[in-house]
């Protein structure tokens, strides 16, 4: 189509400098061709008062959601080895997606790829993400550009859940704090239907709902498998990550947010 450009920069596979070719996040056969979405800064996000209702401006971009990360071949090398797999992943998953935010699900998936599989979500944080971050950790590359390598150190878990995405989630790697467990997890989280991945490192998660998938790395490449899985569906109403609020319970906590931030101006003014 000529829509998406080739830009210059350095590949978060190899590592090399050259052309770096559109990858589409997830890939096009998975529901991505001609995704019409909003891009909005982060900062405006975030500046929003009420995110519910008073969405932020941004550019309309056509042709499918995906990033300058990687040269042609790494790119070509995933659509070759993992996308099919995926795909077919992806295709059970969106007959298991039910009409309502909370749901879950108990299923058989049968004859699919776990290894290739697993390698393509990989490769999606890969791309969603910075140089930085694929320079430091470098085992994820070397997973996903090695077809048939299984080491992905224990430090790296990748867990899953069924969502609609009512807003689509592609947040990099960072530090999010669970005011429950006063813990910090480090993670990145991508939302599309109908999957959503959490890949944390070197972090435990107190969230009984996300499927844990690491496992998928003990298989062979090519060996197909049967499994019996329970998902839960959660709503991604916001982008960031680990936040699966209700849409009620999102606009119940903005509301009291926004009273609060409007006495403490109220405060402010009456004693200046
Ligand atoms: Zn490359």
């Amino acid at each position: 189509m000529g829509r998406h450009k080739m830009t210059k920069g350095i590949c978060n596979i190899c590592g090399i400098k050259t052309n770096l070719s559109y990858e589409h996040v997830p890939p096009k056969a998975a529901f991505n061709k001609n995704t019409k979405y909003v891009s909005i800064k982060f900062e405006d996000y975030i500046q929003s008062r009420n995110l519910m209702k008073e969405i932020p401006k941004g550019k309309t971009k056509q042709g499918g959601i995906g990033y300058n990360s990687f040269c042609e071949k790494c790119n070509n090398f995933f659509g070759a080895n993992y996308v099919n797999a995926y795909v077919k992943w992806v295709n059970a998953g969106v007959q298991l997606l039910a009409d309502s935010e909370f749901a879950s699900c108990y299923f058989e998936i049968k004859n699919i790829e776990p290894l290739s599989i697993l390698k393509q979500i990989i490769s999606m944080f890969l791309a969603i993400n910075d140089n930085s971050f694929s320079n430091d950790f470098k085992e994820l590359s070397e997973f996903v550009i090695n077809k048939e390598s299984k080491i992905l150190p224990e430090k790296f878990q990748i867990y899953t859940y069924l969502t609609r995405a009512e807003r689509l989630r592609y947040m990099k790697y960072s530090a999010i704090g669970d005011l429950n467990t006063r813990q910090t997890v480090l993670c990145s989280e991508m939302a599309y239907p109908p999957f959503g991945y959490v890949l944390t490192i070197d972090s435990k998660i107190n969230k009984k709902y996300l499927r844990n998938i690491t496992e998928f790395k003990n298989y062979d490449f090519n060996e197909n498998k049967d499994f019996i899985m329970s998902l839960a569906q959660l709503p991604t109403y916001t982008i960031y990550s680990l936040d699966y609020r209700s849409k009620d319970k999102l606009n119940n906590d903005i509301e009291k947010a926004n009273n609060l931030m409007d006495n403490i101006d109220k405060f402010r003014k009456e004693n200046s």
